[in-house]
């Protein structure tokens, strides 16, 4: 990036304004060969020219503008500016992911989480991923920890994905994926690892991971804060809820993974949970 910033600044200058030259991005979030560039409203009327630089310089084949994350799946909908195809294969830690950036969501602040996933999964035991999206934690638990995993993903278009990266990466033998709402899964007891990869209404799934857990599993409960209510939350709502459904829990780890908005904070919990 030392000689990239002057390159895309000298390019776009003799095209733009001086004061809209400042404005253009310094930050970036390259997934594969697709780039997300957060873009000022100011530069709007550029901003497929200014796309198109960003492009040539960094050597992407596209660029889309960062927007926002919502809804129960979680999807963006990020404008193309350049380009147009959104799909790509991005290899993390020894990890292939197969999406499309353009609709499915991929934070670069949870690597963090990814690479420690692939680190506290054992050989041979069952993990249950809640919220698989396209594979973001368990794909690395089965990949480097060579555990077995189930994983569920409730959204059709990114179940797809899911299951292509389950054979791009060899992992046939030990990895499952069931595209149903993680409500509707049967199974009771099961699992020695439970992963709740989700954010702002986590808290809704606590009795259906206690059920998928078997005695002495570990739960990793994500969900978003608000940093007023910490430290006591989220373990604290974790624990209430296991309790009233007959659940005895321990908090292990406690990690910040990023922050989610002003004055929130998306956190997890491993917490091993034992029945009474
Ligand atoms: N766990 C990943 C991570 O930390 O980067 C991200 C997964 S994404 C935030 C959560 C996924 O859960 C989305 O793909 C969404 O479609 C899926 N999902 C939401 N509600 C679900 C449900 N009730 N059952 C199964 N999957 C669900």
């Amino acid at each position: 990036t030392q000689l990239i910033k002057p390159r895309i600044r000298e390019l776009l200058s003799r095209e733009l304004p001086p004061e809209l030259v400042r404005m253009i991005p310094k930050h970036w979030v390259r997934i594969g060969d697709v780039l997300i560039l957060p873009l000022r409203p100011e530069l709007e009327p550029y901003r497929h020219r200014i796309a198109e630089v960003y492009a040539r310089v960094l050597g992407v084949k596209t660029v889309l503008k960062k927007g926002k994350i919502g809804g129960e799946f979680r999807e963006t909908n990020y404008e193309v500016l350049y380009g147009k195809d959104t799909v790509t294969v991005h290899v993390e830690n020894g990890v292939r992911y197969k999406l499309d950036v353009a609709r499915v969501m991929f934070s670069p602040a949870n690597v963090k989480e990814r690479v420690r996933m692939a680190g506290v999964a054992r050989p041979g035991e069952l993990v249950v991923d809640m919220f698989a999206g396209v594979g973001h934690l368990s794909l690395p638990m089965a990949v480097h920890g060579k555990a077995r995993v189930i994983a569920i993903e409730k959204s059709p278009y990114t179940f797809r994905f899911l299951v292509e990266n389950i054979e791009l990466n060899r992992v046939q033998d030990r990895m499952t994926a069931y595209n149903i709402d993680n409500r509707d899964f049967p199974g009771e007891d099961v699992a020695d690892r439970v992963l709740m990869g989700y954010v702002v209404r986590t808290h809704e799934f606590i009795p259906k991971a206690l059920s998928i857990a078997k005695d002495g599993a570990i739960i990793h409960y994500h969900n978003t804060v608000p940093e007023r209510l910490m430290p006591e939350e989220p373990f604290e709502t974790f624990r209430r809820t296991a309790e009233e459904h007959g659940y005895r829990v321990e908090k292990l780890n406690e990690l910040v993974i990023k922050r989610y908005a002003p004055g929130v904070w998306h956190v997890v919990d491993d917490i091993r949970v034992f029945k009474r």
